[in-house]
């Protein structure tokens, strides 16, 4: 039986070309910044996103962490979604690497508004913590990969300027939200202070991420990175594989979005589920008819070779990604069609 994996986006292996590209790559001491694999990688990107520097790190968690221990000191207070990779799937680093404080907002489907942030930026007084940063997600996981208006971004960016605040961007799946929201690169990322993406979701690298803002941001956080232990040395085999991913897998997300459309269509018509969160990129997430059995339907699914996993009380995820195509999603749609 063939495996089906659709439990994240992470779980893609390199294809041959990229395999090539990585072992073909240039690479030297990345800590003496002589890799020049991993400067083009940086430059490509900067460059991409029309911000000043760029800095190739090991994961999306150390990127983010890193930008939220360059914004903020200890004791200030990080506002962010509820559900936000930063705060509930890392650890607890905020409050470890960076002793801030976090306000976490309601919001919807991941996504948070400027008119919530408006309501906790502190004012000024010894009884609150002060506000340093806010951070959104984009495309927002816990949000079944919704995607952001891009007003609303520009509203949240206005009203951190009247507040000389910086805004953070965790983009882990920015490719995809961009393929959605068809703003600009340029522009949409003019209106953070930083950025993190990932080569290691749905572009298909095995490793690494980035972050972008100005030069002397990246100068601060290249030294947080080797406080964190970050710094690796002929990285550009990893680099290598990451501008590949830029290069070659940006343009077919597309394809992933359609492949999770066709799973949303063929779910809803399915006696078990009552409904999928509305499909907009690559992440479908099931709500069940009969919550209490969410871990029955996973073990089902995965008895048919199908990977899923469990997504919150009544909820399952399906991650589409281009290690998945259109026959194994056939088998997918006729497969939960057939389990009842
Ligand atoms: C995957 C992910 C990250 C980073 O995760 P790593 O596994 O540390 O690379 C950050 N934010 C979101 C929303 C993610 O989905």
């Amino acid at each position: 039986m063939t495996t089906i994996d659709l439990r994240s986006d992470t779980v893609t292996m390199p294809t041959p070309a990229m395999r090539d590209a990585m072992f073909a790559a240039e690479v030297g001491d990345d800590v003496f910044g002589e890799d020049p694999t991993v400067n083009r990688l940086q430059e490509f990107a900067a460059n991409y996103f029309g911000k000043e520097a760029a800095l190739f790190c090991s994961s999306g968690t150390q990127t983010n962490q890193i930008a939220i221990n360059v914004h903020v000191k200890p004791g200030g207070e990080v506002i962010c979604h509820e559900d936000a990779h930063i705060y509930k799937y890392e650890g607890g680093g905020i409050a470890k690497n960076s002793g801030a404080s976090v306000r976490l907002l309601r919001g919807n489907r991941g996504r948070i508004t400027a008119s919530e942030v408006a309501q906790w930026i502190m004012p000024d007084d010894v009884h609150f913590p002060v506000t340093q940063l806010v951070s959104l997600e984009d495309t927002a996981n816990r949000g079944g990969g919704a995607v952001y208006d891009f007003e609303e971004i520009k509203r949240i960016k206005q009203l951190c300027e009247q507040h000389q605040l910086p805004l953070h961007l965790d983009g882990a799946r920015l490719f995809n939200a961009l393929a959605v929201n068809g703003v600009d690169p340029k522009t949409y990322a003019a209106q953070f202070d930083s950025i993190s993406i990932c080569l290691s979701k749905g572009l298909g690298a095995p490793v690494g991420s980035l972050l972008l803002g100005t030069n002397a941001f990246i100068h601060h956080a290249r030294r947080v990175r080797k406080a964190m232990g970050g710094g690796m040395r002929q990285a550009g085999f990893l680099a290598a594989a990451g501008l590949y991913a830029l290069e070659n897998n940006v343009q077919r997300l597309s394809i992933d979005h359609d492949h999770a459309k066709q799973l949303e269509t063929a779910l809803n018509a399915c006696s078990w589920v009552d409904h999928c969160l509305g499909v907009e990129t690559n992440i479908v997430v099931i709500v069940l008819k009969n919550a209490d059995q969410r871990d029955a339907y996973i073990q089902r699914l995965a008895e048919k070779g199908i990977k899923t996993v469990a997504f919150g009380p009544g909820m399952i995820r399906m991650v589409t990604h281009l290690g998945i195509d259109q026959a194994a999603i056939d088998y997918v749609k006729q497969t939960v069609h057939e389990l009842v």
